[in-house]
């Protein structure tokens, strides 16, 4: 049967309907899952690659028994399952944002004719993240999807200075706050707003709040699990305060859906280069003053 995509674009979210169910997808881009692969390798061997790989196809119910080193790579892999999971998609979608061009009857979407975009099952994207913990622990998976992540970010602020010519991280936050609110919705990676506030000493302190997270998808537990999202967005305003102001910047996921939360907040607070690590007391404070006012998602 064919399947529809849904842009819930107050929420961020993007639906797929299919034999009357209807499941959240997001939008990555093109060759998003390969450095993650490569990382995995880089710290852990060819042999770690083919354990995540086992854990991952277990975990999404595939026959995980079959002798791993003799299947595709886990990028190839991982593109089959969702290609099984997606195709064929319907070609008489009418939502598609217009922002959008499609390459009917595929996974595959363009934003402003030069980006490409593939939807993907958000499921298998959690069960990646877990399939990492299982093998190498959740410290050592979060360390991997955090370095990947925030070089992710760092590649975008590249691209956004080009283009917004930003002056100092106040300045560059706030227009953050318009850009996300505007293109993360598209993506279906959930809606945010962020607000920068200048401390006595000129250090920025960015407050994010963040609804509807992807990697909050379905999870329950007692820590945040927003780790590709607020890593992506720590790399960015990493690159922001070094290349603006010589600083650099330390982050905390500070409230999680996942936990109970009724939202997503996350702090990045510029330090000077040198300063080893901030005092999160202070910090914290700063924060939870901002996060008594009455923020909104845009629209
Ligand atoms: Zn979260």
């Amino acid at each position: 049967m064919e399947k529809k995509l849904e842009w819930d674009r107050k929420a961020g979210i993007i639906n797929v309907l299919h034999d009357g169910k209807k499941e959240r997808v997001i939008m990555m881009r093109e060759g998003y899952m390969a450095p993650f692969i490569d990382e995995i390798e880089k710290t852990g061997g060819k042999h770690s690659v083919q354990l995540v790989l086992r854990a991952f196809l277990k975990r999404i119910g595939a026959d995980h028994t079959i002798d791993i080193s003799q299947l595709p790579s886990f990028t190839q892999m991982y593109e089959m399952v969702n290609d099984g999971y997606f195709l064929p998609l319907s070609e008489e979608m009418e939502n598609i944002p217009k922002e959008f061009t499609w390459e009917k009857g595929t996974r595959k979407f363009s934003i402003f004719g030069d980006t490409h975009f593939f939807v993907t099952n958000l499921t298998t994207i959690i069960q990646f993240k877990e399939a990492m913990e299982d093998v190498m622990s959740e410290r050592g998976a979060r360390a991997i999807l955090r370095n990947v992540s925030k070089m992710a970010g760092k590649a975008v602020w590249e691209r956004a200075q080009k283009d917004y010519n930003w002056k100092d991280m106040r300045e560059a936050i706030a227009s953050l706050d318009g850009i996300s609110s505007y293109f993360m919705p598209l993506y279906g990676w959930g809606t945010c707003r962020w607000i920068p506030e200048v401390d006595q000493n000129g250090y920025t302190l960015s407050y994010a709040r963040f609804w509807n997270a992807y990697e909050t998808y379905n999870t329950t537990g007692s820590n945040p699990v927003c780790v590709l999202q607020l890593s992506y967005f720590e790399g960015i305003a990493e690159m922001i305060s070094r290349n603006l102001s010589g600083n650099s910047v330390e982050s905390r996921e500070v409230k999680c859906v996942s936990k109970g939360d009724p939202f997503c907040a996350y702090v990045i607070k510029e330090k000077d280069k040198t300063e080893k690590s901030l005092d999160w007391k202070i910090v914290d404070e700063e924060w939870k003053k901002i996060d008594l006012m009455d923020i909104a998602p845009v629209g």
